[in-house]
């Protein structure tokens, strides 16, 4: 059963490549950011709640997040696996997601940390076109990034779970690396 993490930069392909994954493996892409923007969207009040802190680049608050993470998780089409992508942000999601996970008795397989260099993020970002894309919000998702996310990535290397992935070449090479690391990591739980 595929239940893979998706951390990385912003801009570094998170989205493009867990869908791609998803699909692939016939479970649900699960995106933090895809559930709040809906949420802005439609005006809820989570939505209204989120909006000003994703207007600026910050991390919409762990208040806000847990709780849809915990209810998505539990939806009956996650039975056969999934692939959260953009959650966990920061060391006190991650612990919750462990303890979430122990809860529901279930475990995840891998966090895939794809690797893509600075210049690279920028560059793409700018291309995007996203609400939150012009260059002040970048700069801002990068240092939250740097400063609250990438400490994740020896977050998981010390729980022996991490596995890096470069994420500046051909999306296809890209999608055939995650497809083995789906393929090799799986273990059933
Ligand atoms: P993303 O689509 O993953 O780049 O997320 C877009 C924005 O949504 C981020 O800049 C944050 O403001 C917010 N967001 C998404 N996921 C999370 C999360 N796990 N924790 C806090 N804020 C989040």
């Amino acid at each position: 059963m595929t239940k893979l993490l998706f951390l990385g930069p912003p801009g570094a392909g998170k989205g493009t490549q867990s869908k791609i994954l998803a699909d692939e493996c016939g479970i649900p892409h699960i995106s933090t950011g895809d559930m709040l923007r809906e949420a802005v969207a439609k005006g809820t009040d989570l939505g209204v709640q989120a909006k000003s802190y994703m207007d600026k680049g910050e991390l919409v608050p762990d208040s806000l997040i847990l709780d849809m993470i915990r209810d998505r998780l539990n939806q009956s089409d996650t039975a056969n696996g999934w692939i959260l992508d953009g959650f966990p942000r920061n060391v006190s999601q991650a612990e919750f997601l462990d303890k979430l996970l122990e809860e529901m008795n279930q475990a995840y397989n891998r966090a895939v940390n794809l690797d893509v260099p600075d210049e690279v993020l920028v560059t793409r970002l700018l291309s995007r076109g996203r609400a939150d894309d012009n260059e002040e919000t970048i700069r801002r998702r990068l240092q939250v990034y740097r400063e609250q996310t990438a400490p994740l990535i020896d977050y998981y290397s010390q729980h022996d779970t991490l596995v890096t992935v470069d994420g500046d070449r051909p999306i296809l090479e890209i999608t055939n690396a995650l497809k083995e690391v789906a393929l090799q990591n799986n273990r059933s739980i």
